[in-house]
């Protein structure tokens, strides 16, 4: 899709819309699963609340993304989160709630196995979701700067100035600092 036309008709037949004709470039370290919560947060948030649909149809699909993210998704999550997004959509009385549902249908289409592979096995594939990551540290890249040792909040790094370092995956809060500091990108999630 990459050298699809940017025009209304295109966009929306995409599962997107013009909005305010910004665009956004994201690539595989964002999580959509974690992304469409994110739009959930926002419009549940913005909802007014005068129709049911928008008011506690944009809740319950952002507390099935929760629970997706955080590693306490079921069999039927998706379905659920799928049919509910639908009447969401038709059924809310202006243009918040018509389109609120967008973000989550359209990851689901594009995006599918990234929310099965949370669900089924437990498992980010972006690196992303806390409960469902384990950090690590690559021996060949690290140079043993020692940097992710000073932000580690918890101590969970070790290791000699200058040789590769390690991580205890029992003390790892999945905090991330260490990851963003790290001058070499040699901490990853998997
Ligand atoms: S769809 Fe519109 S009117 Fe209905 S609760 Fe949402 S913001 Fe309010
Ligand atoms: S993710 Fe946070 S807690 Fe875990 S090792 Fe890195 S800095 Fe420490
Ligand atoms: S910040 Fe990166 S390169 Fe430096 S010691 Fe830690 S893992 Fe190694």
């Amino acid at each position: 899709m990459f050298d699809m036309p940017v025009d209304y008709e295109r966009l929306a037949a995409a599962g997107s819309m013009m909005g305010s004709g910004g665009m956004i470039v994201l690539d595989e370290r964002t999580c959509m699963v974690d992304l469409a919560r994110f739009f959930l947060v926002f419009t549940s948030e913005e909802s007014c609340g005068k129709c049911a649909p928008c008011r506690e149809g944009t809740k319950q699909m952002l507390r099935l993304l929760t629970q997706i993210c955080d590693g306490r998704g079921k069999p039927g999550d998706l379905e659920l989160l799928e049919h509910l997004a639908k009447s969401v959509k038709s059924a809310s009385l202006c243009g918040l709630g018509g389109s609120a549902p967008n973000p989550v249908l359209t990851a689901l289409r594009y995006f599918r196995p990234e929310f099965e592979a949370h669900i089924q096995h437990k498992r980010c594939p972006a690196g992303v979701c806390r409960n469902l990551i384990t950090l690590q540290v690559d021996a060949k890249t690290c140079v043993g700067c020692t940097r992710c040792t000073e932000v580690c909040p918890v101590h969970a790094i070790t290791g000699e100035r200058k040789s590769p370092h390690q991580i205890n995956v029992n003390l790892c809060t999945r905090c991330g600092a260490c990851r963003q500091i790290c001058p070499s990108d040699a901490i990853s999630a998997q």
